[in-house]
């Protein structure tokens, strides 16, 4: 391919950058990939952080949003290698004791292991289960876009608009639903109380019910190798080790797409856009931060919760209103004393991932962005409270702080792993209120980031948005 005849440059090789150049090149583009790390895949990155033969995804472990994507199915990344670990229960949240809320597969088995609250939890999530297939395209497009299904969507959307709090506070009635759907919710950086958190809850569930919460066969970078498999059978490449910081770096192309955050391209592009864009960029405000724990273990973790033994992910933090805690004082810009924690154990459902009879562990916790407070204690003290011995079987483990992740990868500002906050208007219009998510004031640059909808994880649909719109216009 020579540079001359280029249709589309893309900056940065993140799901979302590798998904619009792989869109592209499928309808016959010239595309070239730019990524300023030494391998592609952004946020899909695994590698032996603690010791070798241990296989830790750097940022994504577990992704409900990919396995039901609908460009990933389009690409057909299952024929570029891409294999999805499925564990028995999506996701568990351990209570005290032996105690835990557990989404099963199945809304019936749910419902039959939350007790009193069974019946309540089958008739939300079932007729939202049995839609799925018609609400799937709503949760990969902007929210504002008109709704395909109005009754599902109206099931759907009108408890999303409220607090994921009061929802579950005055839904259920035990702690294990209640902390089942605030586990599920806080996973948006907003404080539970904050209007519309509780569509994160309904989305994640129900992608939880609807096609599971797995994590990758031999780690995340297996999805961005897939990716590239598909975007290189189309004819297209990916050049690493160049970091773009002005458009003059960039080779001639009729588009310019970018999977960087939107004060990057401000940077970038320079005068090429106009002041108003400038001054968007700079008010597009950023989430919370994360600061992360990878651990390489002698054995599987000792959960007190059987249930926990049967998932490769957890929500820890206890009650509804525990976890409510941790993400009010992260949204008022103070450290959680007790922490509510993600954590993944991916190679309980694949080995490929720690020598035999060994484990990874992945966990992280929300702080406030650009926080450099070390969390090891208070992450570690959340670990023991379900899981009690957890630390003799630790081998080695690394910390990432917010500064870590940004350096690591500049959409990461203060350790913002959403590339964004996910509230108010900017969850309703992300990056912010324009015609298109993805198009900039330049007809020739656009955006394809989580900055633009329909947001963060792993899926890469707003890159397939932002290529279906040049491919529409600059690229017709
Ligand atoms: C700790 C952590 C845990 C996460 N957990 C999950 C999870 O379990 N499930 C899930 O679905 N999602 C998860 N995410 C979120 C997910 O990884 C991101 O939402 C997703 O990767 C965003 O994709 P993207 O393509 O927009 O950007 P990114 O993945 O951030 O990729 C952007 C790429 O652009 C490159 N780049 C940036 N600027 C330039 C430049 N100027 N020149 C050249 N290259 C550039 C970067 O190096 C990077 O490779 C997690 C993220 C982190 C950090």
């Amino acid at each position: 391919m020579s540079t001359a005849a280029l249709d589309a440059v893309v900056v940065g090789a993140g799901p979302n950058g590798l998904a619009a150049a792989a869109v592209l090149a499928k309808a016959g583009k010239s595309v070239l990939v730019l990524e300023r790390n030494a391998t592609p895949g952004g946020g899909t990155r695994t590698a032996a952080l603690t010791r070798e033969g241990f296989a830790h995804d750097v940022c994504s472990a577990i992704h409900p949003m990919a396995a039901g994507s609908p460009v990933f199915e389009e690409l057909e990344l299952t024929r570029y290698g891409l294999e999805f670990c499925h564990p028995e229960l999506p996701f568990v949240q351990p209570l005290e004791g032996e105690r835990a809320g557990a989404l099963h597969r199945s809304v019936e088995d749910t419902a039959r292991g939350l007790g009193k609250d069974g019946p309540v939890w089958r008739r939300t999530f079932g007729p939202l289960v049995e839609g799925f297939a018609r609400l799937r395209p709503v949760l990969y497009q902007p929210v504002t876009r008109p709704p395909l299904a109005p009754l599902l969507m109206a099931r759907f959307g009108l408890n999303s608009l409220r607090s994921a709090f009061a929802f579950a506070e005055e839904t259920f009635e035990e702690p294990e639903a209640k902390a089942l759907f605030a586990g599920a919710a806080a996973h948006s950086f907003c404080a539970l109380e904050s209007p519309l958190s509780a569509g994160f809850g309904f989305a994640l569930t129900l992608l939880g019910h609807a096609v599971g919460w797995p994590a990758a066969k031999g780690g995340s970078q297996s999805i961005a190798r897939a990716l590239q498999a598909c975007l290189e059978a189309h004819g297209g490449r990916v050049e690493t080790g160049r970091e773009v910081t002005s458009l003059s770096l960039l080779p001639p192309a009729r588009a310019y797409l970018f999977d960087t955050s939107p004060r990057a391209l401000s940077a970038i592009a320079g005068d090429a856009l106009p002041p108003r864009f400038h001054r968007a960029a700079h008010a597009f405000r950023l989430a919370p931060g994360v600061f992360k724990l990878d651990y390489a273990l002698s054995g599987p973790m000792p959960w007190l919760s059987p249930a926990a033994h049967r998932t490769a992910t957890l929500h820890l933090g206890g009650t509804l209103r525990e976890i409510a805690a941790s993400e009010a004082a992260v949204a008022q810009g103070q450290v959680p004393e007790q922490p509510y924690c993600l954590v993944a154990q991916q190679s309980l459902v694949d080995s490929t991932r720690a020598p035999k009879g060994q484990h990874t562990l992945w966990v992280y916790c929300h702080v406030p962005n650009g926080c450099t407070v070390d969390m090891t204690e208070r992450i570690e003290a959340q670990l023991e409270r379900y899981a009690p011995g957890f630390r003799d079987l630790v081998l080695q483990k690394v910390a990432t702080s917010p500064a870590d992740f940004q350096a690591y990868n500049p959409n990461y500002l203060g350790g913002d792993i959403s590339c964004g906050a996910l509230d108010g208007l900017q969850l309703l219009m992300r990056p912010w209120p324009q015609r298109s998510s993805w198009a900039t004031p330049n007809p020739k640059l656009f955006l394809c980031s989580a900055a633009t909808a329909p947001g963060p994880a792993v899926h890469g649909m707003c890159g397939a948005h932002a290529a279906r719109l040049a491919l529409r216009t600059v690229l017709r």
